[in-house]
């Protein structure tokens, strides 16, 4: 330990090291792993260079110290909490908004930046970027790399990166994309040679750090709208979703049950208590006055092209029986969940910072999460319902996204724990147990993959050659296994 406190004060200054243990503990948890399960690191460092990062890995390789990238730890699936303790490489130093690029539509960015800080910067630029419904202090560089559900996973592929500089154990810092070619080349993820930006997306820093990313921004339009339909079950609301997109008549649509809609509410409106309506037994029916759930769509461009977009739109869903929820009724009748979707949707921003995610930490637990073919999410909405019928305390409920002009769809099903934890742990363990077999269940069944690891070397296996030649590399890049060892890919 002496050894390896000596070594990192020789390379960051004391104010950037920490080995006290109240500093440290405050990253042994997250949603998915309860304060005091996990070992606590010995160290937590603060970077602000790629060469500060390249000295702290190898110093990490040599002694065989496991090291966990955080870059703002709002995770929720206990991938970013260092289980088996080591140094902590706490990211949010590293925070500075290098360029946006309005010429070439890319910001270059460092892990610490949060999304509150990219939207305002590319708000006074009119440009907005891909945004997750997480809260605003998480890290862009972050969400993205681990394959982003958000809005702008429809029209657009869901992946906003181009191109990353990575720090590595053992095969030093590497530039990918265009980036490779010369370091103030940031604008694009393919050139002529392989994709190396590929590798290091959803690997949950377990083969490098990122120090640097370029990612995607979008131009304003002249007219930007939120469009939105009430539809009475899921079927013809998936038909809607697949529809605009592929008729390129929306950016993007999110389909939120009622239970989504009222916790808008209560997001926006600072309310801690759950409305009684939403703890009700029969989650299928929603409440008087509600539609089952709402699609709302982002329409963005000229106004001619928007106003006949939205008209074309209101036709759709009409013809497969949906309502057409106009913006001042919404406003009038659901103020919370309409500025939550507006300011989601067009502003470009997540609401109000802070609390939105305070709510959600207290209340959430990760549920199942996939992604699919459009036909398959129409099954796996029905065996969610049964599961939860027989399994599941209300509230929960579910919200889908088309990916890539709808070829696959994001499907994720929550389950909200209400009441203190201690008292709750027993059914959170039951529900970690329901949902370890069901993701295998749901790839069997319905050919639907897990949306992000969940730490089953078991899913890892089934991928045969493809995840045998991952190893190689891992071998190449870090052969010690010190990166993120607790994530148990490798
Ligand atoms: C209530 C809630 C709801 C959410 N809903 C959504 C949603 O709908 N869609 C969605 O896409 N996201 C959602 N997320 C957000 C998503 O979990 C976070 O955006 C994401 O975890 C990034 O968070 P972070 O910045 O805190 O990163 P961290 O939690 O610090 O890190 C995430 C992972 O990336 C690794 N990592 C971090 N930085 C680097 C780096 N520079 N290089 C290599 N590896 C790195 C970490 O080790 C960890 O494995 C939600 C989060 C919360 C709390």
């Amino acid at each position: 330990m002496e050894e390896l406190f000596k070594a990192l004060s020789s390379v960051l200054p004391p104010e950037r090291v920490s080995y006290d243990e109240v500093d440290l503990a405050a990253y042994g948890a997250d949603s998915a792993i309860p304060p005091g399960t996990s070992a606590c690191p010995i160290a937590a460092v603060m970077p602000q260079s790629p060469e500060e990062m390249q000295h702290i890995l190898q110093i990490a390789d040599r002694m065989r110290v496991p090291v966990t990238p955080v870059a703002r730890g709002s995770n929720i699936a206990g991938l970013a909490v260092p289980v088996q303790g080591g140094i902590v490489v706490d990211l949010r130093l590293m925070n500075r908004i290098i360029e946006v690029n309005e010429d070439s539509a890319y910001a270059l960015i460092e892990p610490g930046v949060t999304f509150h800080e990219l939207s305002r910067a590319l708000m006074e630029k009119g440009f907005f970027c891909h945004l997750p419904t997480a809260s605003g202090g998480s890290s862009p560089t972050a969400n993205y790399l681990m394959r982003p559900s958000g809005n702008y996973a429809a029209r657009w592929d869901p992946d906003p990166l181009l191109s990353l500089e990575v720090a590595t154990p053992k095969a030093g810092i590497i530039r990918t994309g265009s980036a490779a070619f010369e370091e103030n080349l940031w604008r694009a993820r393919y050139q002529c040679l392989p994709d190396l930006t590929g590798l290091f997306a959803c690997s949950y820093g377990t083969l490098g750090i990122v120090t640097k990313a370029s990612v995607k921004i979008f131009q304003r339009g002249e007219e930007e709208r939120l469009l939105l339909m009430g539809f009475d079950s899921l079927p013809p609301a998936l038909e809607y979703m697949k529809r605009i997109i592929r008729g390129n008549l929306a950016e993007s649509v999110t389909f939120w049950t009622w239970g989504w809609n009222l916790f808008h509410e209560m997001m926006v409106s600072k309310k801690k208590d759950m409305p009684q309506e939403m703890l009700k037994h029969d989650q299928k029916t929603p409440p008087e006055g509600i539609p089952f759930g709402i699609a709302s769509a982002r329409l963005n461009g000229y106004r001619e092209v928007v106003e006949a977009q939205q008209n074309v739109c209101i036709n759709i869903a009409r013809e497969l029986g949906g309502q057409y929820l106009e913006n001042e009724m919404a406003k009038e009748r659901f103020p919370g969940c309409y500025e939550y979707l507006h300011s989601y949707f067009v502003k470009g921003t997540l609401p109000k910072p802070g609390e939105e995610s305070q709510i959600r930490a207290g209340l959430h637990l990760p549920g199942c999460l996939v992604s699919a073919e459009p036909s398959s999410i129409i099954a796996i909405e029905k065996h969610m319902w049964e599961l939860a019928q027989k399994e599941f305390e209300p509230p929960y409920f579910y919200r889908v996204l088309p990916y890539s002009h709808a070829r696959e769809f994001f499907f994720a099903f929550v389950v909200y724990v209400t009441g203190p934890i201690p008292d709750q742990r027993v059914y959170i363990q039951k529900l970690k147990g329901i949902y370890g077999n069901l993701y295998r269940e749901l790839l069997h069944k319905y050919g639907a993959v897990m949306f992000r690891y969940r730490k089953d070397p078991g899913f890892f296996a089934m991928t045969g050659n493809y995840g045998q030649l991952l190893r190689k590399i891992k071998g190449i890049v870090d052969p010690n296994n010190i990166m993120n060892p607790g994530v148990l890919l490798f």
